[in-house]
């Protein structure tokens, strides 16, 4: 057994890494789901998005042929509703909320219908948007990442001139480097960073490292403010014996090289064990099994009412073919030859508080990959004079961190979340600086 690449052939790589929820194929197909909307008033699907689209509304725009209204209606209360149609867990959200679940009935397909409209804007490149003239102020953004965007976007449409500076060498984050490419692909996190940026306004300096290549002081000198928006970090660190063994590699290292390389490219063993069950966990997972691995074990040290995941995105790696086992730990890694041969894992119970105490049993799994999928640290290095909790920076109502004109939001704050929250960060950041700018509430 061993890591290797080029384990299908292309029309394999192609068909296993189509994609999973396929739009609309016809205009009336998408009339006559949009058509069952009750729009309701006071409507629930809105109230359970964290970016507060008007749900009903867009929906109506499309039944009326008013496609162009539907993406303004969505954009306008994210701008990223395009890529979070295809990446949103809308079974916890929007679509969870809708009545018709009420009914037993199947729910509106919200996400379908928010990317039917908003493709169609991005593709054809549907100016819905203008800018204020220029106010004459700068603001400078870190990360061209969902946060970053969204920030630099509200910014620019009230006419000021935004950089942002992103460490990588293309926009949208966790979009582009950090989701299954069955979700969504690195060419459509491409269109829709450019349809954001030409609005105009938005200058992006690619592989700019703040702490490196530009530091927050200078930042501070030369703009009116600075938007902090860098994510989240390292991966977190198992701290077992054998991690340092070939063949272990973290979630989102592996999940950054399927996104970056072809699929042939990408190393994988026969046999692989993911540890965590996150939403990244079930990417690396599902993403193993479609790489050509012959089989895939999730292991979670708690139970099935526990596990970060969605139903949904747990259905998907089952449906992949992935086996779980619940309620085991991680207890070391055997290697043969500096090479991962067996995973040992500790069985756990739950005790009264819910939390995983070990029972003393071992297993071990016979594999030649480990993907580590434990969460991500906190990446606060960059800017070492912020106030920070456990790595997380540190903001108040206002968006604002302890340096005067430096605000912050989006997974830098709350150690990761979705993408849809990254955004609603971004729109209230943009709102704290523009009353910073402008009526010196700081
Ligand atoms: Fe339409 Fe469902 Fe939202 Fe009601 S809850 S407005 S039916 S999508």
């Amino acid at each position: 057994m061993a890591l290797r690449n080029n384990r299908l052939t292309n029309e394999e790589y192609d068909e296993h890494f189509s994609d999973i929820h396929p739009p609309f194929e016809t205009h009336n197909a998408a009339l006559v789901e949009a058509n069952r909307c009750l729009f309701c008033y006071d409507a629930p699907c809105t109230k359970s998005c964290p970016t507060s689209i008007n749900v009903p509304k867009f929906i109506k725009q499309i039944t009326t042929e008013n496609l162009k209204g539907a993406a303004y209606t969505i954009f306008s209360a994210n701008i990223m509703g395009g890529g979070c149609s295809k990446v949103c867990p809308v079974e916890k959200l929007c679509e969870g909320a809708c009545v018709y679940n009420l009914m037993e009935e199947a729910p509106i397909p919200i996400a379908k219908l928010q990317r039917y409209a908003t493709e169609r804007a991005i593709h054809e490149k549907w100016p819905l948007f203008t800018r204020q003239a220029s106010n004459g102020k700068k603001v400078a953004v870190i990360g061209a990442g969902p946060a970053g965007l969204s920030c630099a976007h509200a910014l620019s449409r009230e006419g000021v001139e935004v950089t942002i500076y992103e460490k990588e060498g293309k926009g949208g984050g966790l979009m582009t480097y950090g989701i299954a490419a069955y979700k969504v692909t690195p060419q459509f996190c491409q269109e829709e960073v450019d349809y954001i940026t030409s609005l105009g306004g938005i200058h992006v300096l690619y592989n700019m490292q703040l702490g490196k290549d530009v530091l927050l002081e200078t930042l501070q000198q030369e703009y009116d403010a600075v938007y902090l928006a860098f994510g989240v970090g390292m991966a977190r660190q198992l701290a077992i014996s054998g991690e340092q063994l070939n063949g272990v590699v973290d979630a989102i290292r592996f999940i950054y090289e399927i996104r970056t390389k072809g699929y042939p490219e990408v190393p994988v063993g026969e046999s692989v064990a993911v540890i965590g069950l996150g939403m990244t966990a079930i990417d690396a997972a599902t993403q193993a099994m479609r790489l050509g691995a012959k089989e895939v074990t999730l292991v979670y040290r708690r139970t099935e009412a526990e596990m970060p995941c969605t139903a949904a995105e747990l259905n998907i790696a089952k449906l992949d073919g992935c086996n779980i086992i619940w309620l085991a730990a991680p207890k070391e890694i055997v290697g043969e030859n500096g090479h991962v041969k067996t995973l040992v894992c500790e069985v756990m119970r739950l005790d009264e508080r819910k939390l995983p105490v070990g029972t003393g049993e071992l297993i071990s799994l016979n594999v030649d990959m480990v993907i580590k999928a434990t969460g991500q640290l906190p990446y606060t290095m960059a800017a070492p004079k912020i106030d920070n909790e456990h790595g997380r920076v540190l903001i108040n109502e206002h968006a604002a961190t302890n340096l005067p004109g430096v605000f912050a939001g989006g997974d830098c704050v709350n150690g990761g979340k979705e993408v849809v929250d990254a955004v609603q960060a971004g729109k209230e950041g943009a709102k704290a600086i523009l009353k910073y700018l402008f009526r010196e509430v700081e």
